[in-house]
């Protein structure tokens, strides 16, 4: 009888898993999965704590919803991905493995270790699937066979795909006709700082994340393109944590709001939200393309010549929520009590490191990851280049957010400020944005900093580095 192995990785869930599923065609066949932590690994690439947290949570969800169908979830821990080849053929040799199944990761180092085990796997037969996009990447390229390096033609070329075949998704595996048992299934625990996170916001086990995926393409899709940019309004999703840590699939997004929301596909109602899952499978598929960008590296050369401001303190007033900008000191607070931000928001904070601080825009990337509960290389390095114009498809390099301006527009009356920042409390909506100057002109005395710089001119340093580091 044929022993198959899944090999889980970023693909935490039971429904709508190729990979899982490839392994449990074949009825006769015993399945095992298997999950490797490497903790060394993930501190190289600064996996945040909240992360891990949800990882383990879901991990446990996942070995008992295997459970029912017979098929055990075997658990162990090596330092890094070198190790885990090992790990994987010591597994497949104890178990006698005759096929490794497994969904592909698409950053550099994972590919790698892919490659390895692949190498090493003399006698197993293995097979990849492409599960964590929608549409695999090499699959939309231009006409000369490229990738695309502007989202919209991109998007065109994508929603025309979809249009000629959707990919559907496929059903949770049936129990097991042999259900297999092991010895050594291993105790589940990272090992592994973990932050708490709250049920409220991030689902805390697999069905929950579908029935409120549901609940969002039905009653939020529709409104999304009116509600998304106001970070006080419930209006986008969060199933961002999901979505990187495969709790969910990009296609069981995509079929969900199709089913609800069937114009979507034609631009009419959902298409803004389609449009995001869209700007995912972008920053995915280019960083398949360009594994630079895994690796810290700008899309656009010239950008490696900014001088940035090595000021230590200004770094640490940002990640520590102390510009003196109210909006995206709120915004800096929602990440450090949540692991989460809204997208509006990351825009905001991004911008204003890069472009009001003169900061490094790979330092905020890492602060990011360190924080996020879905911190995801692609989307992240992407958002973060998109900030810094050093991306592809980015915003142009003299486009600087006026964080006060911004505040005004999306929290017109500081409802999202005052709720992250409770000094501010009392400060009435017309200098919400300005709260100093509220203080100067009422004598009061608030517990909450100056700005730490004066946009205006921080602006004019900005243009100036960017523009002699473009001459340069
Ligand atoms: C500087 C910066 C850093 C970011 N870092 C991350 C990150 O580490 N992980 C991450 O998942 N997203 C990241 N984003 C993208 C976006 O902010 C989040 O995906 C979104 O806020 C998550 O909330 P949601 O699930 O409610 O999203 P919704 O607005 O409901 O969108 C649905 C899904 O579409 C995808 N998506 C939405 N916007 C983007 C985008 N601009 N780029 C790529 N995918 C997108 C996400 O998977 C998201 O869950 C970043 C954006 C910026 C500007």
């Amino acid at each position: 009888m044929a022993t198959h192995l899944v090999w889980f990785r970023s693909d935490l869930r039971l429904h709508d898993n190729l990979a899982l599923a490839a392994a449990c065609r074949d009825r006769q066949a015993k399945v095992l999965a298997l999950y490797i932590a490497t903790p060394e690994q993930w501190k190289t690439h600064g996996m945040s704590p909240r992360q891990a947290a949800f990882i383990e949570r879901h991990l446990h969800g996942l070995r008992e919803s295997l459970k029912e169908k017979g098929i055990p979830l075997l658990f162990r821990e090596v330092p890094d991905f070198a190790a885990a080849a090992s790990e994987v053929e010591r597994v497949c040799a104890g178990h006698g493995v005759s096929h490794l199944f497994y969904n592909y990761q698409y950053e550099v180092n994972e590919r790698l270790r892919d490659a390895q085990v692949e190498k090493q796997l003399k006698e197993v037969a293995c097979q990849g699937f492409d599960d964590s996009v929608i549409l695999a990447p090499g699959s939309v390229m231009t006409g000369n066979h490229q990738m695309y390096k502007v989202f919209t033609p991109f998007k065109n070329a994508f929603v025309k795909r979809l249009q000629e075949d959707l990919p559907d998704c496929v059903p949770a595996p049936e129990k097991r006709e042999h259900p297999a048992t092991v010895k050594d299934i291993g105790t589940l625990k990272l090992n592994y700082p973990q932050a708490a996170f709250s049920e409220t916001l991030f689902a805390a086990d697999e069905k929950t994340a579908i029935d409120r995926l549901r609940q969002f393409c039905k009653e939020g899709a529709g409104e999304y393109e009116q509600q998304r940019d106001f970070p006080a309004v419930e209006g986008t999703s969060r199933v961002s944590a999901c979505l990187t840590t495969g709790v969910l699939s990009p296609r069981q997004c995509l079929n969900r709001l199709l089913a609800e929301q069937p114009g979507a596909l034609e631009g009419k109602r959902g298409a803004v939200w389609l449009n995001e899952l869209i700007w995912r499978e972008f920053y995915r598929h280019l960083m398949t393309y360009h594994p630079e960008l895994c690796k810290y590296r700008p899309f656009i050369g010239w950008t490696e010549k900014v001088a940035w401001s090595t000021d230590k303190a200004r770094l640490k007033a940002w990640q520590e929520a102390k510009t003196g900008y109210p909006i995206v000191d709120a915004a800096m607070r929602q990440l450090a009590e949540t692991g989460w931000m809204h997208n509006r928001l990351r825009m905001i904070v991004a911008s204003f490191l890069v472009k009001d601080l003169l900061i490094d825009w790979r330092e905020g990337e890492r602060w990011f990851m360190s924080q996020l509960i879905d911190g995801d290389l692609a989307a992240n390095n992407g958002g973060w280049q998109w900030a810094a114009s050093t991306g592809t498809d980015a915003a142009p390099y003299f486009r600087i957010f006026n964080p006060t301006t911004q505040g005004e527009r999306f929290d017109k009356k500081g409802e999202f400020i005052r709720q992250w920042l409770p000094a501010l409390a009392e400060v009435p909506d017309k200098w919400i944005h300005t709260p100093w100057q509220w203080a100067t002109k009422e004598g009061v005395t608030l517990d909450y900093p100056q700005p730490i710089v004066d946009h205006a001119r921080a602006r004019k340093e900005t243009l100036a580095a960017y523009e002699a580091a473009r001459k340069a």
